[in-house]
């Protein structure tokens, strides 16, 4: 499935181009054989029905005539309140036989306004052909004579409906989705088994794991810029400043628009990152589901990491002096982050003492719950 973001919301896809289209063409034909010895003129309502009126008269194989007009609304006098007005009308409708084409019709509010500015006008006939229709929101008396598809009460967008300004040019249907993500911290100190624990469970519920440390390495090896800046600092089992790794870690979020959550491993580090993953989650209506903690003594860790280390290749795992400067760090400026998420109720410890099995089971356990 398809995910897009606009603006700060997600929207998934839910009627295809195709389906348009042959919803379009039946509308076309039956709008046809009701018209068969006259002219029709239509009106397309701007700004959504731009789309919808040029594949609808393409579609239609009698002589017509096309028009386009918006509803602007004016303020009034403080007794008339707010005055609607058609801007672009300027065709002499007298006599004719006048079909409005609208993108969508829910409440039908704006289209009653439509509606009563033409019925003023003298025409022979007034029809109103819509492409949405939302049957359970459709509060008004009207009779809306064709209607392409009726759909439930979804906000969407694409195929000249938008959100924001944004998703006109969309050539499918997209719904807003409204389901959370999943959005776990793995957390714990170096050589606690994140990483490998995270392999394993992202596949068991689906969830993309970003690990900032690969990431990291991963520039590193390519020599990319951002590589050459942290070399400097992970040789030394040294911190990344905040502000870079704030900034890759959501470039990677972002590359993940579509996934149904995150284990974030080795991120947030500090308390500033944790803030800037909470108000960036915050802002697409998004969370922190719970912080995982692998909970491992210091010793057992040592050993762990100089075990790695022999096969690993990476020059932190190798020196006990930098293994116990990522401890330091770890103290002084990750640890407390225990106490960040315990605040918020989403800390939960697990013990992190066993065979890989076992400690997938029990943080399984957890990750059932949230
Ligand atoms: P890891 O693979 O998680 O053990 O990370 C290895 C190294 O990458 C760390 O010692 C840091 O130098 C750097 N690093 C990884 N994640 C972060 C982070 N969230 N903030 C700062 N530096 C990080």
């Amino acid at each position: 499935m398809t995910k897009i973001k606009l603006h700060n919301k997600y929207f998934k896809s839910y009627i295809s181009a195709e389906k348009i289209k042959i919803a379009i063409d039946n509308m076309a034909s039956l709008v046809e054989k009701e018209c068969k010895n006259e002219v029709p003129i239509f009106i397309g309502i701007l700004n959504g029905s731009f789309m919808f009126a040029a594949d609808f008269v393409r579609a239609y194989k009698g002589n017509c005539e096309i028009s386009f007009v918006k509803l602007a609304s004016y303020h009034g006098t403080s007794s008339t309140g707010d005055v609607k007005q058609l801007v672009g009308l300027n065709e002499n409708l007298e006599g004719r036989t006048v079909i409005i084409l609208e993108d969508i019709i829910d409440t039908g509010t704006t289209l009653e306004e439509i509606y009563n500015i033409f019925r003023h006008q003298n025409l022979k006939q007034l029809k109103i052909a819509t492409l949405f229709f939302k049957p359970d929101v459709f509060r008004k008396a009207l009779h809306i004579d064709y209607v392409g598809i009726s759909i439930p009460d979804k906000f969407i967008i694409g195929y000249g409906l938008d959100y924001n300004g944004l998703g006109r040019n969309l050539a499918d249907i997209y719904q807003l989705t409204t389901h959370k993500m999943t959005n776990i911290v793995l957390f714990g100190p170096p050589g606690a088994g994140k990483g490998t624990q995270a392999e394993v469970l992202k596949d068991k519920y689906n969830l993309k794991h970003i690990s900032t440390g690969d990431v990291f390495r991963y520039n590193i090896k390519n020599e990319t810029d951002l590589g050459k800046l942290a070399k400097s600092y992970m040789d030394k089992g040294d911190l990344v400043p905040d502000e870079v790794t704030i900034n890759m870690l959501k470039a990677e979020v972002e590359k993940n628009a579509d996934a149904n959550g995150f284990i974030f491993d080795g991120f947030p580090r500090t308390e500033s990152q944790a803030k800037a993953l909470d108000k960036y989650l915050e802002e697409k209506g998004e969370s922190i589901s719970g912080m995982v903690a692998l909970e491992v003594p210091e010793d057992l860790l040592v050993a762990r990491l100089l075990k790695r280390g022999e096969t690993s290749g990476r020059p932190d795992d190798q020196d006990e002096s930098k293994i116990r400067n990522r401890f330091n760090e770890y103290e002084t400026k990750t640890s407390i982050l225990k106490d960040y998420y315990a605040n918020q109720n989403k800390y939960f410890g697990v013990d992190g003492v066993g065979s890989i099995e076992e400690i997938t089971e029990r943080l399984s356990t957890v990750f059932d719950k949230l």
